[in-house]
């Protein structure tokens, strides 16, 4: 993989705050950019006229058509799954769909769309899902369901890097601490509480997510694989 040639680099889940960010920064770089996105029709469409980037509508909880649309983008240098769906609540009172839903798009989809991308993928390839500290470390009421699906994340992306090492293909989660975005306003009602846990008591820059991908993308961490990257301001500490 050169510094310099522009990748084919898919973003499932971009048109809103971390992905949105991943999006500009790999755009950014001169990179050719594919992003999905459900709901935010309007956001994506502003998104792809800002960056150069391509938007394509593909609902991740939709396996079937999940893995048509990786499939179509491939051969892809870079994936990125960033899209990821947060029901918090008493786990004696929160709805069952709901759930089902998270652990669709949390879980089978970033599976189903790196198996599907790893068949075409170069050897230099990158995986990158974006997990949670909340695989780590889950230190509040409400959250079990959520923190399962993030957990989930780390034992596929060990089993991932194994199978597909051989290859020089490296899979990688970075874990995203209490970060500014819709779901998680630094603004919210939640976030005197989340700083409370944090060593540096701030909400994550998406910016700060984005920069680090790029670095996990980039030839420079080639022999960076299997791991968990967390960037959570000390939350897990
Ligand atoms: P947002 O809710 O701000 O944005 C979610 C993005 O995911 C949107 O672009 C949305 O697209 C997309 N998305 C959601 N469901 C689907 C779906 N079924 N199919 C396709 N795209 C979908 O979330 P964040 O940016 O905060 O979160 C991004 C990721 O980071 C998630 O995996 C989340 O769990 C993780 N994370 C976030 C943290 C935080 O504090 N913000 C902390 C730790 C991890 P659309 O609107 O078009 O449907």
């Amino acid at each position: 993989m050169s510094d310099n040639a522009s990748r084919k680099i898919l973003v499932l889940g971009g048109s809103r705050g971390i992905g949105a960010a991943l999006v500009r920064r790999f755009a950014g770089a001169g990179d050719h950019v594919v992003f999905s996105y459900a709901g935010s029709a309007d956001a994506a469409a502003a998104l792809a006229a800002e960056t150069g980037a391509r938007a394509v509508r593909v609902d991740s909880a939709d396996r079937d058509a999940l893995v048509a649309a990786v499939a179509a983008e491939g051969p892809v240098d870079v994936l990125l799954v960033n899209a990821g769906t947060l029901a918090l609540g008493d786990p004696l009172t929160l709805d069952a769909d709901a759930v089902d839903h998270m652990i669709d798009v949390n879980v089978r989809a970033p599976y189903h769309a790196a198996v599907e991308a790893a068949r075409t993928m170069p050897g230099d390839g990158r995986i990158l899902v974006i997990g949670s500290t909340n695989g780590d470390r889950m230190p509040f009421a409400g959250g079990a369901a959520y923190a399962m699906t993030k957990s989930a994340i780390q034992g596929m992306v060990r089993g991932l890097a194994r199978d597909l090492g051989g290859r020089g293909i490296t899979v990688n989660a970075i874990q995203p601490g209490p970060t500014d975005t819709d779901m998680n306003p630094a603004s919210g009602p939640m976030a005197e509480t989340m700083h409370g846990f944090m060593a540096i008591k701030r909400h994550v820059h998406a910016s700060e997510i984005a920069d680090y991908a790029a670095f996990l993308a980039s030839p420079s961490a080639a022999m960076i694989t299997g791991s968990m990257q967390t960037i959570d301001g000390g939350f897990g500490a």
